[in-house]
Parts: C-alpha cells; sequence; structure tokens
C-alpha cells in the first residue's frame, strides 16, 4: 500500500496514565509500532496526562516499563501534555478570536437539566448550545459566580467521513455532535482537543486505536478542519473479546501486561500473540518481530472483534520456551527461582530445568517444578493420590529406599535397579513409579522416574520415602 501524500509515515501510542497498560492498549501501541517500522516511518510516544486527578507516577512508569519489557522503543518521546499546556492555551485564544470555540457559563446543574430533557424526549444528552454564539442572537447575561469552560463550535449541518483504514468509510452528521468542552473550568484542555492538536503538530500521519475511540474522531476531524489541517489517517482496531463475547475491561479482572511477564510470559510470545488478534498473515500462527514488521502494511486488519484465548497464548509461549537457547532461558527463569532453589548444586538446577524446558507452558510453571527439587520442598500428597499407596507397595518401597543408598548413582544403573524390583516383587512399571512420584514430588505425572531418582538424588530420596 503506498500514501503518497506523506513523506515518511509517523504513527503514535497516546496512553493516558491511569492505570497499568492492559492487553488492548498494548496491542494498540504493537500495531503502532509494527506500521511504522514496516514503512521505515516514525513511531512517537504521548503521555496524555492532562486527566491530572486520575493521572499518577505509578501508572506512568508501568508503561514505560511495559513498553521496554515488550521492545516497542519509540523513535521519538516520551511527550508529555501537561508540559505543552501553554501551547495548547494559546491555540484555544486562536479559536476563540476566530469564532470556532467559545466560553460556557452553564452551570453543573444547567447541564444536568439539559440532560434530563434530552431523556425525557428520547434524545442523546447533549448541550444545547445555549452559550453558543451565532449572528443575530443574544446571549445570557454573563453570571458572576460561574468559571466558564471553553466549548469547541461544532458544525451543525453536512456530514462528516473519513475512510477508515480498518474499517472502510465511516460518516457521521454533524447535527448528531454537540459542542463539546475543549477546556474545563480549572483551564486545563481535554483529551479530544490535545489529541487532536497534537497529532498535527506532532506530524502524525496515521492513528491507529481500539474502536472505542470511533465517536472521538470526527470531534477531532473538525477540531482539525476548524484550524485549516488536513486530518491524520485513522484506523480504528476492534477491540478484544473474552471468552464470553465481552469486552476484555478492567472490571473482568484482566490482567495487566506486567502481570503477564510476572506470570513467565516471554515478551516474544506476548507479541505473536497479540499481533494475531486483529491482524493476520495467512494462517502464520507463529512469526518473530522481523517478519511481522515485514508483513505488516494495512491490508490485513480484521473488521471483526478478536477473541481472547488463554490456552493458545499458553502454546505460544511454550513454543519459545522451548526455543530459548539453555543459557539464555536459565538467565531469564532467574528472577523466578527462589534463594532456596538457587542454592541447589548447579548442575542439578540446570538439568532440572533441562528435563522440565518441553514441558511446561510459563516460566513460573518451570520454576515451580525446580523448586520440587530442593531440600526444602515438602510434597502434599492429596487424598486422591492416596489410593496408590496400598501397604505392600509401601513396604515395597521402604525396601527400595534402602537398597537405592547403595547403588551407583547414573541413570543406567538407577534404571536397572527399578528393573530388578520389578522383578523381585513380580510387578508392573506403573504400581511403583506412580507411588514413587506422588511421594516425592506430589503428582502423578512427572518426566521419567529414573531422571526424577537422578535428580533428586539419594539424600532427598531417602529424607522423602522415610515419612513412610
Ligand atoms: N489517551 C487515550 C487513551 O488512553 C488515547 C486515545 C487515542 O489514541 O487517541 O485511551
Amino acid at each position: 500500500m503506498k500514501f503518497n501524500s506523506f513523506n515518511q509515515i509517523k504513527t503514535r501510542f497516546a496512553p493516558s496514565p491511569t492505570g497499568p497498560l492492559h492487553l488492548g492498549s498494548i496491542r494498540t501501541a504493537l500495531f503502532s509500532w509494527a506500521f511504522a517500522r514496516h514503512y521505515n516511518g516514525r513511531f512517537i510516544l504521548r503521555i496524555e496526562d492532562t486527566d491530572i486527578e486520575r493521572s499518577s507516577k505509578k501508572s506512568l512508569q508501568s508503561i514505560l516499563d511495559t513498553i521496554n519489557w515488550l521492545g516497542l522503543k519509540p523513535d521519538e518521546g516520551p511527550f508529555y501534555q501537561t508540559n505543552r499546556l501553554l501551547y495548547y492555551k494559546k491555540i484555544i485564544t486562536e479559536m476563540m478570536k476566530n469564532g470556532s470555540a467559545y466560553y460556557c457559563y452553564s452551570s453543573p446543574d444547567d447541564i444536568e437539566n439539559m440532560r434530563t430533557i434530552a431523556k425525557k424526549h428520547g434524545l442523546k444528552p447533549r448541550y444545547d448550545g445555549t452559550w453558543r454564539p451565532e449572528v443575530g442572537k443574544k446571549l445570557p447575561k454573563i453570571p458572576n459566580n460561574i468559571k466558564p469552560v471553553i466549548r469547541f463550535k461544532n458544525p451543525q449541518t453536512g456530514i462528516l467521513s473519513w475512510n477508515d483504514i480498518v474499517k472502510g468509510k465511516i460518516s457521521i452528521q454533524n447535527s448528531e455532535l454537540d459542542d463539546l468542552i475543549i477546556m474545563r473550568s480549572d483551564e486545563m484542555p481535554t483529551y479530544n482537543f490535545c489529541a487532536a492538536i497534537d497529532d498535527w503538530e506532532m506530524g502524525i500521519t496515521h492513528v491507529l486505536r481500539g474502536d472505542d475511540h470511533i465517536n472521538n474522531t470526527p470531534r477531532q476531524i473538525n477540531i482539525l478542519n476548524s484550524l485549516n489541517i488536513t486530518p491524520p489517517n485513522y484506523g480504528h482496531i476492534p477491540m478484544i473479546l473474552n471468552k464470553e463475547g465481552e469486552k476484555l475491561s478492567k472490571r473482568h479482572n484482566v490482567m495487566s501486561v506486567m502481570d503477564y511477564k510476572e506470570q513467565g510470559y516471554l515478551p516474544d510470545a506476548i507479541i505473536n500473540y497479540l499481533s494475531r488478534l486483529g491482524w493476520s498473515h495467512g494462517n502464520n500462527e507463529i512469526f518473530n518481530k522481523e517478519q511481522l514488521i515485514h508483513w505488516f502494511d494495512a491490508k490485513n486488519f480484521s473488521k471483526s472483534p478478536a477473541h481472547w484465548d488463554n490456552k493458545k497464548l499458553d502454546w505460544i509461549n511454550s513454543f519459545y520456551i522451548k526455543k530459548m537457547s539453555d543459557q539464555s532461558l536459565y538467565q531469564t527463569l532467574d528472577s523466578f527461582l527462589t534463594q532456596q532453589v538457587k542454592s541447589l548444586n548447579f548442575n542439578n538446577l540446570f538439568d532440572t530445568m533441562l528435563l522440565f524446558k518441553n514441558r511446561v507452558s510459563t516460566l513460573k510453571e518451570l520454576a515451580e517444578n525446580i523448586k520440587m527439587f530442593s531440600e526444602t520442598f515438602y510434597p502434599i500428597i492429596s487424598i486422591d493420590h492416596k489410593k496408590y499407596l496400598t501397604p505392600f507397595i509401601l513396604n515395597v518401597l521402604k525396601n527400595f529406599n534402602h537398597d537405592i543408598q547403595h547403588i551407583n548413582w547414573n541413570r543406567e544403573s538407577i534404571s536397572n535397579f527399578i528393573k530388578i524390583t520389578l522383578g523381585k516383587y513380580n510387578i508392573k512399571m506403573s504400581e511403583i513409579a506412580i507411588p514413587l512420584r506422588i511421594i516425592l514430588i506430589g503428582k502423578i505425572q512427572t518426566p521419567p522416574i529414573e531422571d526424577i531418582l537422578l535428580l533428586l538424588g539419594k539424600k532427598i530420596i531417602r529424607d522423602r520415602l522415610n515419612v513412610l
């Protein structure tokens, strides 16, 4: 696809630091980043922090950490809107002069009344234009107890359209839109105004964002039109839905992106998985960042919402865990290991990691498996498992525990010793392997029992079987 009217593609990610970054938001960042990279453009990070009450340093830090963790490095920014207040004021003053903005002295009670009346008539709640100046219109007397807000004088006639990169042509009657507040009474400019102005001033050519922002777009375009500015291209990406078909939202206990980090998901897996939510390249499910950039033009966005599927994410994460080199897996795993585990003999720790590397979905799960091999781990035998521990088998295991202390410690002799035990008591492998797993590790399924025994070592085997 060619965008001839621009010298260079510029996209932006413009989060508000009002909470940790969630999956939907970071997907917007990812798409904007990949789009810019695909066209050799620039990707900008802008922090929309004019909602002072809801913005926090902690949220800001979490945004920066998430972007950093996923490697979505901006080419410019972060720019903070609170550093640009004088600039916004200057533009609003110009708009007041050219008649595209005006003071509104309606009190909160007045606004509430307007809403009630609109609702009564089955209309959308909206500002009724009391203070909107018109030729020949007499405005009310200015009250002296009210600090005014500034509203944008939205066109009242005509149709506003744009060709949405994702959804195609979208049109809306201007008569549907009321005059929105662009500066609050505390002189803080509002989101729609700042976003529109910044997109222009920062040279943004393509705005990609969630389709929960579709209603804002005509307002932003009208603001830009009133200043004779050509609006950027917009693309609205359908929301991500949960299994029940509801929008993923904080209310539904959706984890933040950094929670996924803590759960042991790898950044490459998150990027790979997220990029398939609302975008595709044929049937490709697994691809790296370079391929994503190579393929990420504007053609393959999906018009319908994507569904979050934890199982698929787990599958992709396990793929990336398997693919990692043993050394870097060990390094990445470090922060998941407790001090007790770290005190394990290094070779043991490393070999245990390798034993489970291909069997887990997350680093946390991997670490939990390794933990079972430390001396301070006490397996819990569940009631369901008790049926495997018959008096006969417990007796076999007592003798097993005694005799295994005298064999040479390598996989082959452990394997031989098990075979001898099976012959001696005329039992099947599962009759001894399952009880051993339960008592030694607290689980029915594990990698081969020889490997488990080898890595546990004589002392731990003795201690754990001694409780019989
Ligand atoms: N600050 C807005 C948000 O976090 C950004 C919307 C936009 O991309 O224009 O939802």
